[in-house]
This record gives structure tokens, C-alpha cells and sequence, in this order.
């Protein structure tokens, strides 16, 4: 413990209480969390059994089919991947990262590594852009820095200017239900700059994956100005009740 309060490296901003057990956050490799909140959390690996269009969480075993949970029968992407579920060490992680925009050495390895099991094609990357004003409140778009890692790890470049919201929508809590969500997000995005976008296969970016309802207002967008593919990648998947 003293080392530790010694340590000259992390005595500035360490020791933290990680956000989910308070026990004490040894390294700060690992962010808000600690390494045993870290262990417990789900972070997927393929062999789990997802919804084939929208990636929701349906069971701890792959399927020998592919299978459909029916809510994304509509969504116009083409498939949502996350690289976890939304809870315990990721959803702390992901909720700290609308406070301030730093990424810890743990979560880029998880972005890494989703990004390396799914090893999605695409022209380019772009966040799901956040409504100005509250851009301009928060400094930053979170989903704008995983886009960020997205492009760099990829070596596609990121597109943060073509895609952008009309209105200004109310927050989107992961408690607020899916009707109310999704009446605040249709119609809410547009293409500014369709020459750029079109012909091109997009990698749609954000933190979490909820209903999948806004990701899909981005891709019909994105497809109206000539996009040929949108896949979606995400930090996390909500958990859904069915
Ligand atoms: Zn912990
Ligand atoms: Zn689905």
C-alpha cells in the first residue's frame, strides 16, 4: 500500500477506487476498473450465441444456425458487433469516458482485440456524431475517440464531418425505453457531404449498442447518399430483456 502511494509513476491520479467493486485499481493500465472487475466482465469472442443482424447477447453458446431476434427485422446495416457486454468493468469504463477523454491501455486492448476477431472491411470510419450542443458542453464525442482507435488499428481513415445530427435530442439513458428512444432519433441524422460517402462500405462507430435503432437512422442516412455497406462496431452490447 505504501509502495504503492510512493509509486513517483501513478502517485498523481493513484491510488484510484475502481468504480464498480471500490477495492483499489493497482495498475492504471486498467482505468476506472479494477483488474478483478476486469475479469468479470463478458467481452465476446465469437462462440457466443448473437443475433446475426443486430449482435444481440441470446445465450452463452453458439448456434449451429444463424439466428434472428426479430427487433432488428428492420434495421437497414448490415451487422452490429461489439466487443463486450454492457456491464461491470466496460459499462464503468464507457460511462467514464463521457466525463473525460481518456482511454485506458485496457480498454484500447479491448477495442484491439474486438477489432481483430471481427476484422470488419470498410472505405471508412465514422462516429456516431453527438448533437452540437451537447458537443460543445462535453468538449467531445466519446464515439469519436474509439473511432479513432478503429481507424488507427485499421489503417481507414476516419470521417467526423460527413455524417452529422439535425436535432438536438434528448439524452439517451440506457433506461429510457425503446419507443421514447426511438421517436427522439428518426430523422435526426443527415448526410452533409453525400460525395463522400457515396460508393463507399462504412464502419459505423459508438460506445454501446442499445436497440440498435439509432446506429440504423445513421445507416439509412448513410445509404440514401450511395453507401454500399454499413457495419456497426461498438464497445458494448446493452443486454436486452426478451
Ligand atoms: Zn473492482
Ligand atoms: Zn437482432
Amino acid at each position: 500500500m505504501l509502495s504503492r502511494l510512493l509509486d513517483p509513476l501513478t502517485s498523481l491520479v493513484y491510488p484510484q477506487e475502481c468504480r464498480v467493486c471500490h477495492e483499489i485499481v493497482d495498475s492504471r493500465d486498467d482505468g476506472v476498473a479494477c483488474a478483478s472487475c476486469w475479469n468479470d466482465t463478458r467481452l465476446l469472442s465469437g462462440n457466443e450465441m448473437l443475433c446475426t443482424r443486430c449482435g444481440a447477447y441470446l445465450g452463452e453458446k453458439a448456434a449451429p444456425i444463424s439466428v434472428h431476434c426479430r427487433k432488428c427485422d428492420d434495421h437497414v446495416y448490415e451487422k452490429a458487433i461489439a466487443c463486450g457486454i454492457y456491464e461491470k468493468a466496460l459499462a464503468a469504463s464507457i460511462l467514464a469516458l463521457k466525463e473525460s477523454p481518456r482511454i485506458s491501455r485496457r480498454l484500447t486492448t479491448v477495442v484491439e482485440g474486438g477489432l481483430a476477431r471481427i476484422h470488419p472491411n470498410a472505405d471508412l470510419v465514422i462516429p456516431i456524431p453527438l448533437a452540437k450542443r451537447r458537443q460543445i458542453e462535453r468538449g467531445f464525442n466519446q464515439a469519436e475517440l474509439i473511432a479513432q482507435l478503429a481507424s488507427k488499428f485499421m489503417q481507414i481513415p476516419m470521417d467526423v464531418g460527413s455524417l452529422a445530427r439535425k436535432v438536438h435530442t434528448p439524452l439517451h439513458r440506457i433506461g429510457m425505453d425503446q419507443k421514447a428512444r426511438e421517436l427522439s432519433v428518426k430523422n435526426a441524422f443527415e448526410v452533409v457531404r453525400p460525395k463522400l460517402i457515396n460508393g463507399k462500405s462504412v464502419l459505423l462507430v459508438d460506445d454501446v449498442l442499445t436497440s440498435g435503432s439509432t446506429a440504423s437512422y445513421c445507416a439509412k442516412a448513410l445509404k440514401k447518399s450511395g453507401a454500399t455497406s454499413v457495419k456497426v462496431f461498438t464497445l458494448a452490447r446493452a443486454v436486452m430483456r426478451y
